[in-house]
């Protein structure tokens, strides 16, 4: 029985599919499903061009969530070494060149700008403070003299 209604847009913006046994699944996962068999656990599918409604095999790839988080905020993989690009300056490179955030569950978190724009941020933070040196010590001698 062909059933037009077993194929829907969700609000999720995914394209929704009802099965025969009547549950519900991403169309994208029984694509990426056919074609490589189960996905295993945890793993997410990816739309590699960011449009979810694009289902075709090329377009879908499977992540874990981490991996799947970094595609979705900018970074790219370039010969197994993610690349992230600096909020900043627009620069792009490895993660390890950014400066540390801090530390969750163990894992280092970097900030969103490169370290050269960290430091100007960080010296213009300063910079008023320690522009007060600047009464000491004038190079261009007494005025009029
Ligand atoms: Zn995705
Ligand atoms: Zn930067």
């Amino acid at each position: 029985m062909e059933n037009t209604q077993n194929r829907w847009l969700g609000s999720d913006g995914y394209i929704q599919v009802k099965l025969d046994d009547g549950r519900i699944i991403g169309e994208h996962r029984i694509v990426w499903e056919s074609a490589h068999g189960p996905i295993p656990p945890g793993f997410q599918i990816h739309h590699i061009n960011h449009d979810r409604t694009d289902n075709r095999l090329d377009n879908l790839e499977c992540v874990d969530p981490q991996t799947h988080k970094r595609l979705h905020v900018g970074h790219r993989q370039l010969e197994g070494i993610w690349l992230k690009t600096c909020t900043g300056c627009g620069w792009q490179g490895p993660e390890d060149q950014f400066p540390t955030k801090g530390y969750r569950n163990g894992k280092r978190m970097t900030r969103g700008n490169c370290r050269s724009c960290e430091r100007d941020r960080q010296r213009a933070k300063k910079g008023w403070a320690g522009g007060e040196s600047s009464l000491f010590g004038s190079h261009h001698g007494p005025h009029g003299a």
